[in-house]
């Protein structure tokens, strides 16, 4: 941001719970079905047909409010919302709106210290989340001059998220959207694919002068189906504001769209051209009541949050905030890698080993840990080799781990076989560091008048003398202190 300007930001964001049956009717909630498979006279919206609430999307609403520590209304509304749309059968959408289940939460997640001028958590408010359900989907792409429409999504249940305008700058309104993500898919209640539509976010933006008290008009920009995206199209809005309040241009309410090809919103509605919807309490369902029990066993059964995790493993094996957050933010991968940790014994170089050579397999293969072919325990005993400095980690990356991703049972056999294991006694790394020194006189006279970058060379040639096996930390050492005698 220029200097005297300040970003405000808040981000609508709708998750689609992963409930086994849509929201109002028995129908199947499933991605990628035959266009219009999944449909009954309810979600098409076939006259005398009556909605009932699916309960396993209360508990999810549950789950996320507890998580957020937010308050749970025990009584809230369904009303219609109306307007027309061909992929909307009813004519009207069934939704909570301002009465939602959850309302006032809170997620802490780390402040951008650029903008805050302090380094820190920050706490960015949830204003409510409710019920809602999801539209059909339109094609205008498939053939020429026809458009289609699939309902299979008609009626899947969402939970809208509002959060208050707490965010500061793009970076945060990411971090924001990575740590709901983490939470969703922990707890279990979205399959969090944004590519399909699972996770999508709405984000409203303005910007004010900082000594200003009152936030400037916002912006709504839609279509936010990646995390880059959200990160390119806010800096994009926040840019487009500022520069039209340095000329001294009002900057319109408005909804724009993120058009990713151009890498930059345009404009779509103006508030001015909103509709109004006419909502009225839906009267085909009575109003969703919560008991104090359904709080209490929906408390019990959350599983630890991603967030504690994250802190967890920061004081127990001292990892640094992005990469305790990239083992976080999927429930298989972290469940990986703190078994891991746990077998080799070291927290550290288990985080290495996954963010590393494990993600890279996974990247290369496109797969997910679900179907890495090592189980955590064989992992754990060459992470552990390593560790224990038994192992070299050149050779456990180039060696041994390629023979386990091949289907080999144990590092440990394979190190035998291949004659793999790491020299760390004294007197052979000894022996050979002053053979070195002795073929190489001249360099070894270089360094001792000073040139120090020489030194990578001898090292260089000492582990190459060792065929590659030698503990490189003992090279040094014994390197350095022979060096220091003349
Ligand atoms: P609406 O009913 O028009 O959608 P809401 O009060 O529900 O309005 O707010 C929608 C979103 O807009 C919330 O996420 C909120 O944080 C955000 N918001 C409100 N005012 C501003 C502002 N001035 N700048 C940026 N975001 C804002
Ligand atoms: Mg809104
Ligand atoms: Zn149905």
């Amino acid at each position: 941001m220029k200097p005297g300007y300040e970003a405000v930001i808040g981000l609508e964001v709708h998750v689609q719970l992963r409930t086994r049956s849509k929201m109002f009717c028995a129908c199947r909630n499933a991605y990628g079905a035959p266009p219009n498979a999944l449909t009954c006279p309810v979600c098409l919206g076939l006259p005398g047909a009556l909605p009932v609430l699916n309960a396993q999307a209360v508990s999810m609403a549950l789950s996320l409010g507890l998580a957020l520590e937010a308050k749970i209304r025990p009584q809230s509304t369904f009303y219609r919302k109306q307007y027309f749309y061909p992929d909307l059968p009813k004519g009207y959408q069934i939704t909570q709106g301002p009465v939602a289940i959850v309302e006032e939460g809170h997620l802490d997640i780390p402040g951008d210290a650029r903008v805050r001028g302090k380094e820190g958590p920050v706490r960015i408010r949830l204003e409510r989340a409710h019920l809602e359900e999801d539209a059909g989907k339109s094609h205008h792409d498939l053939e020429v001059s026809v458009s289609h429409v699939d309902l299979n999504r008609a009626g899947v249940p969402l939970l809208e998220l509002v959060g208050a305008p707490d965010l500061r700058s793009a970076q945060e309104a990411s971090d924001y959207l990575k740590a709901l993500h983490r939470l969703v898919v922990a707890l279990g209640i979205c399959d969090g694919n944004m590519e399909e539509g699972s996770f999508r976010c709405d984000a409203n933006v303005s910007v004010r002068r900082t000594e200003d008290a009152a936030f400037g008009p916002r912006v709504e920009v839609k279509n936010l189906n990646s995390f880059r995206f959200v990160r390119q199209a806010l800096d994009h809005e926040l840019d487009r504001q500022t520069v039209l309040m340095e000329r001294g241009e009002l900057v319109r309410m408005e909804t724009r769209g993120w058009d990713a090809a151009r890498g930059e919103t345009r404009g779509q509605r103006t508030k001015e051209a909103a509709m109004d919807y006419r909502y009225f309490p839906e009267p085909d369902l009575p109003p969703l009541t919560v008991s104090p029990a359904e709080v209490e066993a929906a408390r019990a059964a959350l599983p630890e949050l991603p967030e504690q995790r994250i802190h967890r493993w920061r004081e127990a094996h001292g990892l640094g905030l992005d990469e305790a957050q990239a083992l976080a933010q999927n429930p298989a991968f972290a469940a990986y890698y703190e078994t891991l940790a746990r077998t080799s014994g070291s927290g550290r170089g288990a985080a290495a080993w996954m963010l590393g050579e494990v993600s890279r397999t996974l990247n290369d293969r496109g797969i997910g840990i679900e179907a890495f072919p090592v189980a955590p325990e064989v992992l754990a005993e060459l992470v552990a080799l390593v560790e224990a400095r038994t192992l070299a980690f050149g050779t456990a990356k180039d060696q041994v781990f390629p023979a386990l991703l091949g289907g080999e049972e144990r590092a440990e056999t394979i190190v035998t076989r291949l004659g793999l294991r790491q020299v760390n006694d004294r007197g052979t790394v000894e022996a050979l560091v002053t053979q070195v020194l002795a073929a190489n006189p001249g360099p070894v006279a270089q360094i001792r008048g000073g040139k120090e970058s020489l030194k990578g060379f001898l090292v260089g040639q000492i582990l190459k003398a060792g065929q590659g096996r030698l503990d490189a930390r003992l090279v040094n050492e014994i390197l350095d202190t022979l060096l220091a005698k003349s």
